[in-house]
This record gives C-alpha cells, structure tokens and sequence, in this order.
C-alpha cells in the first residue's frame, strides 16, 4: 500500500506492531530490543501496565474538559512536578516538546517586554520545530527553508562562556539550554560553564531556561539533568518521558515568574486534560517507586563499560542513560545503525559518526549485554 503520509520522515526501515518493556516486535513478528526508546520517551518501557491501567481508567472516567474548567489529574501532576523541582514554582501544561519551549519563550517576553526580549541559546542545540523554537534550535541550515522566522534568537557556541558574554546585552531576556546537547551528539554541560550562565543571566537579570524536554525526570542519573551541576534554573521545560509515550509537555517557572503570566497571556486546547495528565502521573509514581535516577545511573554505568569495550568505539559520552558512542574511523553511523536494526537493535545514529542510546530506564542487564553483543557484531 502507498503511504499518505507527508514525506517528513524517511522511508520507514521497520513498522513496529507491538511492544512490552523494552522489546518490540515488527509485523512480520520479528523482535527487538529498543535502546531508542522512542527517543528517551518511553522511559518506563513499553506497554507499561500501571501507565495502561491508569489511562484505561481515566478514559472510561472522563478523557478532556476545557480549561473554563478545572482538572484534578492536571492539578495534582503539577504539584507533583513542583515538588520535583524543588517547590515554589507553578506549572503550564502542553502537549510536546516544542510547545513547553514555546511557552517558556512567551513567559521570558511577557516578563522581560518589548526592548529586553531576545533569547540565547546554544549552536547545536535542538528545542523544537515549531517556527520560534526552530529559531531558538541552533541548527542554521534547518532554518534557512522557513525564512523570516519570528525574531529575537541570537546563537552562541556551546560551553563558550565567553561568547555568551559578548552576546549578551541589556535586550537578553533568557538565556535557553540543554543540560546535556542531546542532537548535539550528546553533550553535557559542565558545572563552571552553567554556574557562568546564571551569573550573567544575574547580572542582566534575564531568565535561565533549562530545556529538560530529553533529559528530564531520572534519564541522566538525577530527576534533571541541571541538578548533576548545582545550577538554579529560573524556567525548566519537560516532555519527553512524562506521558512514558502519551503525549504531554509542561513548563515549570518560579511563582515569581509564572506571575508575569495573566489570564488569557498563554493557552491550549488541551494542555493539562486528564487523560495525559493521569498518565504523567502514573508515571511519576512509577518513576519514583523504581528510583528512576538511581536506575538510570546504574544501567547507564553498564552500558558505556560494555561500550568502551567494542572494538570500533572510540569514545563514549554521556550522562546516565543518556549516551552516545563516536565510532571508530571507517564507521558510518547510519550504516552501523541500518545493520544493526536489521540484527535487532533499535539505536539511532545521532550524528555521522555517533550512535545514541536512551532506552528504557527500567532495561535489565541481560538486556543491555544482549545489545552490545549485537552491537559488536555489527562493528566486527
Ligand atoms: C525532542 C526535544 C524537543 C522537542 O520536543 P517535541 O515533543 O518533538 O516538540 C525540544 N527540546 C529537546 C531538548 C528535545 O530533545
């Protein structure tokens, strides 16, 4: 059959049916360990049965209601994100990635207004594809199709703490960065480099955004990623894991710049509804019932081991089960990444040269010996 699909993605190389922790199986019932996991979304597994139950639940109790009205999923995930971040804060509910950016954008221009507006951010980094928050991404050869994108983006190099302090000026209103590049080829930040940002951001009094859209909620060894660093975000966007695959994003900000929003400043459809918020919330629960950060540490230290051990990774990078492994010259990322799907494993080649791993948090070590016995036989 012919697709009718836009043709945004490549030609699919596998279409996957079915899925139970961190195994899927294709429609021909050909199985898989996935060390993508959907792309640091599914961190619980897949078909996860609490996550099933509670949004099984949920839509025989009541799926949405307009936000006229009040949600008490919504309510009680927020105060449970709150209290994972340290408390204080207030949260806005979306529905991806790129929506908690854009709301953390708007919230920096309502607090900052007209004349201190522009937002930072770093050369490598992805924060959505919306047209603002493609903007914000520094990646300038996707941004030269959708010219004139909305103003007020200026890039700098990542973790050159003197390039952000040339381009900062008295217009900066945030300052907007990963804790660890993820499309970068999985960068993390370093606690000089992010305790310099806040500094400058003090001194502009501008707002320090922390996109935890990838590596929030226990994915690298701590519930955020700004935590391994000791840094005090102002804004902090998640995404990713928070729905385990139900799509839902939110924008954290301290009350005292949550407070610049006023009725009517920001909204959506259906942000907050209690469908995906029942879900954010058995995946809280689930997260915290399993110490998700000391998982991922654990699993996250056998994998780079057992990836350093390869014969064609040269170097490995990372922060818990956040990790990407540079190939060896001679290697091609995609290739090595097309051999070893058809040998089982889901990995994504996040670069030309670098494979990307984020699978589950909840992968046992079977599992994770089970793929770098696949992977070596693919880079031999
Ligand atoms: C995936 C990602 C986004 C975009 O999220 P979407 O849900 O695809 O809109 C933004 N920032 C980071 C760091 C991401 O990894």
């Amino acid at each position: 059959m012919t697709s009718h699909l836009m043709p945004t993605y490549a030609t699919a190389s596998a279409t996957f049916v079915r899925g139970r922790g961190t195994i899927l199986w294709d429609t021909e019932g050909k199985r898989y360990l996935d060390f993508l996991g959907g792309m640091a979304v599914v961190c619980l597994g897949h078909a996860h049965p609490a996550v099933a139950a509670a949004v099984a639940e949920q839509a025989r109790t009541l799926v949405h209601v307009s936000n006229f009205y009040g949600s008490l999923p919504g309510e009680r995930l927020a105060a449970e994100l709150d209290t994972l971040l340290g408390g204080d804060g207030l949260v806005f509910f979306a529905n991806s990635g790129a929506e908690a950016n854009e709301c953390a954008i708007k919230l920096a221009r309502k607090r900052g207004g007209s004349g201190k507006h522009v937002v930072i951010s770093a050369l490598g980094s992805n924060h959505g594809r919306t047209l603002a928050t493609l903007h914000a991404s520094g990646e300038p050869a996707k941004h030269r199709t959708y010219q004139p994108l909305p103003e007020g983006f200026r890039h700098v190099p990542w973790h050159d703490l003197d390039a952000l302090a040339t381009a900062f000026d008295p217009t900066v209103g945030a300052v907007l960065l990963e804790p660890v590049q993820g499309a970068a080829g999985v960068r993390p930040a370093t606690a000089e480099y992010l305790h310099g940002v806040r500094r400058l951001c003090d001194e502009y009094s501008a707002l320090l955004i922390m996109d935890e859209v990838q590596t929030g909620l226990g994915r690298t060894g701590r519930w955020f990623g700004h935590q391994h660093f000791g840094v005090r975000p102002d804004v902090v966007t998640v995404a990713k894991a928070l729905g385990n695959g139900v799509p839902i994003g939110a924008c954290w900000a301290r009350r005292e710049v949550a407070n610049s929003f006023t009725t009517g400043d920001h909204a959506t459809t259906f942000g907050g509804q209690p469908l995906a918020s029942s879900a954010g919330l058995a995946v809280l629960s689930e997260l915290r019932r399993i110490d998700a950060p000391a998982s991922a540490r654990r699993a996250g230290e056998r994998l780079a081991r057992g990836l350093r051990g390869l014969a064609g990774v040269r170097e490995v990078r990372g922060l818990g089960l956040l990790v990407a492994a540079e190939l060896a010259d001679g290697h091609d990322a995609d290739e090595v990444s097309d051999r070893a799907l058809a040998a089982g494993l889901v990995v994504n080649a996040v670069t030309d040269t670098a494979l990307r791993f984020a699978p589950p948090l909840t992968v046992t070590d079977d599992e994770i010996d089970e793929a770098l016995a696949i992977l070596g036989g693919v880079l031999a």
